[in-house]
This record gives C-alpha cells, sequence and structure tokens, in this order.
C-alpha cells in the first residue's frame, strides 16, 4: 500500500466534500466564481486537491460536460505534471522556528499578478495555509484581495477562520470543507491495497482525513493497541502505583495520552457494538474478533459504555487543555476494578 499522498488533478478524484464541488462546478459554469475563496476545514480532506480541479477547470481546453476538466488537452496534462505556468502554490518556508509565509513570496505574487495569465486562460495561486501568513505578509495580501487582478483566482486554506486576520477572511469567499465519512476512507485505502483489516483500523483512526489515514502505519498502530490493551488490563487490576506510572509515562510525551485515548475508545466501542450483535465488518478492531467477543464474555455491557464515557471524558478534558497527568490519573481510577458482578 502506497503511503504517498494521492496526486489529485480533478474533481472527479477527490473524495467527498460533494456540496462544494456542486458549487464551485456550477459558480463556473456560469461564471460566477470569486476572486478568492477561504477553504476552511480540517487537514487533509481534500482542500489543496480542491484548487488543482479548479485550476484544471479554469483553463481545460475542453471541458467535460459535468464540468470537469478533461484531461487530456494540454492544459490539463501540463497541470497533472507540475509544470502549468499558471497554477502557483505559495508554501511556508520552514527556517526559524515557525514556518512561516513571508512578505517576499506576497510581494512575488503581486508582481506576477500584475500581468496576465501565460497561458491566456485563468492563474490560480493556492496559499496553503493561510495561517502561516505573517503580519507583514497578510497585510500585503490584503492590497491584492482589495483590487483583485483580472483573471486571476486566490485559495486559501485554513482549519479554522478564528486564527487568521478577519480583514483577510471578509474579503474571500469561504467554502467549508467536512471531514470525510469512514467508509469513503476504508474504501479508498482498500482501493489503494490495504487489507480490509488494516483499511478498517486505519479509517478509524483517521479522524476524517484521507493524508492521515495515509500517514498512519498499520504495524505501529497494532503494536501500539498492544501497549493500549496491556496497559487497559493493568489498569483494571486496581494498584495505586502502576497507574500513576502509567499516567505519569503517557502524560510525559506530547500526543501519547491522545493517541492512548483514541486507541482505548475506539476498543471500548466496538465491544459495546460486539456486545449489541454488531457484524464483524463495522468493527475498527476486526483482527482481534476472538478477543473482543471473550472481554465481551467475561463482563457486562454496562462495563464497556461505563469505561468508553470515561474515555470521551478525558479526550474532552485534554482538548480542553486540563493537565493531562491529572487527567490521566483520573482516568485511571474510573477504569480500575475488576469484573462487576
Ligand atoms: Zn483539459
Amino acid at each position: 500500500m502506497s503511503n504517498s499522498r494521492p496526486s489529485v488533478n480533478f474533481f472527479r478524484e477527490i473524495l467527498g466534500q460533494i456540496q462544494v464541488l456542486i458549487y464551485l462546478k456550477t459558480a463556473l459554469q456560469v461564471g460566477r466564481l470569486a476572486h478568492a475563496y477561504l477553504f476552511l476545514g480540517p487537514e487533509g480532506v481534500g482542500k489543496a486537491s480542491t484548487a488543482r480541479a479548479l485550476a484544471a477547470a479554469l483553463n481545460c481546453e475542453s471541458l467535460r460536460e459535468d464540468g470537469d476538466a478533461c484531461g487530456r488537452c494540454p492544459s490539463c496534462r501540463r497541470l497533472a505534471a507540475g509544470t502549468h505556468p499558471d497554477y502557483l502554490e505559495i508554501f511556508p518556508t520552514s527556517e526559524g522556528r515557525q514556518p512561516q509565509i513571508k512578505i517576499e513570496r506576497i510581494r512575488d505574487l503581486r508582481r506576477l499578478t500584475a500581468y496576465p495569465p501565460l497561458g491566456g486562460g485563468w492563474r490560480v495561486v493556492l496559499i496553503k495555509p493561510a495561517e502561516a501568513l505573517n503580519d507583514a505578509a497578510a497585510n500585503a495580501l490584503l492590497k491584492t484581495l482589495e483590487e483583485p487582478p483580472e483573471q486571476n483566482l486566490l485559495v486559501l486554506t485554513a482549519g479554522v477562520e478564528d486564527n487568521l486576520f478577519p480583514t483577510v477572511v471578509s474579503r474571500c469567499q469561504k467554502l467549508a470543507f467536512t471531514p470525510l465519512p469512514l467508509p469513503l476512507i476504508r474504501d479508498e485505502l482498500a482501493r489503494r491495497g490495504a487489507e480490509p483489516a488494516q483499511a478498517g483500523l486505519l479509517a478509524a483512526l483517521s479522524g476524517g482525513s484521507l493524508a492521515r489515514a495515509l500517514a498512519l502505519n498499520y504495524d505501529e498502530m497494532v503494536e501500539k493497541r498492544r501497549q493500549v490493551l496491556a496497559d487497559l488490563e493493568q489498569l483494571a487490576d486496581g494498584n495505586t502505583a502502576p497507574l500513576l506510572d502509567w499516567a505519569q509515562r503517557l502524560a510525559k510525551q506530547a500526543g501519547e495520552a491522545e493517541a492512548f485515548l483514541g486507541l482505548a475508545a475506539l476498543w471500548h466501542r466496538d465491544l459495546i457494538l460486539l456486545g449489541q450483535g454488531a457484524p464483524a465488518e463495522l468493527l475498527a478492531n476486526r483482527d482481534c474478533l476472538p478477543e473482543m467477543e471473550a472481554a465481551c464474555r467475561r463482563q457486562r455491557p454496562g462495563v464497556w459504555f461505563r469505561r468508553f464515557a470515561a474515555i470521551a471524558a478525558a479526550q474532552r478534558h485534554l482538548r480542553a487543555n486540563l493537565n493531562p497527568e491529572l487527567t490521566l490519573d483520573f482516568l485511571g481510577l474510573h477504569l480500575r476494578g475488576g469484573p462487576t458482578p
């Protein structure tokens, strides 16, 4: 299975995001596209791919009936090869502490957009992510947004608009991208050669982001899950000292607590589903079916519900920036206790 990011160039290759695509194709067909768009949504759900597909459709020499680019004309071929002169991507440079898009890049952009697109069609410029624009760069970009040059279209991407200059946001048309449905990610992973059990687990852990699903390593996740199950078993023994050690160990490393909670939540969710008689295809951990069936025989369903609620509460607390060690201590106390009558 390939771990590389998908190279998507056309609307028809984009997973989900149906409303955004209908809107863009319609706007394109009736000639009502805005000069600047702000694509909002989580990482890895198709924002940059949609910008590329939009550039392809805007410059295609024989647009298909469904509003998508043909994929065969010289413009489409150049775009797919990454050599289209009128499609540009501006990314942050990572010198210094934080990756930033600096004012020089925006000045270059302003100089370029003073001239018409080389191919005679539309120039599309992707700025990804807009959060990386430093103050000077955002101010310089504002001038371009205020006096949009003809035949130029800017696409900015961001997670949420809160971290952007309100003046920049107000001059862009906002389009909301949503996390992808898990079955869509699972099927895409399978299409790229993943086994059903692999695709199921990775999709369930992806949070609706295809990029994250592709970046996850199945063997690593299986090893992590083994550790999580060992930890859960030890916590259930009920001794306080190992519990505190566990909380301290997880809290020390960034991301470890979230990873633990994600896998633990998924495991308990599966146990609840299995207890309700759900088919194995719905389980993220279907490769552990015998183990899960044995666990279901040992415990009453109410136990899984209570533990799942405690894990979900800990996830909320971590997201709200509560102290990780305290959150995990508290969770550990909720997870302890062996079989209940
Ligand atoms: Zn074409």
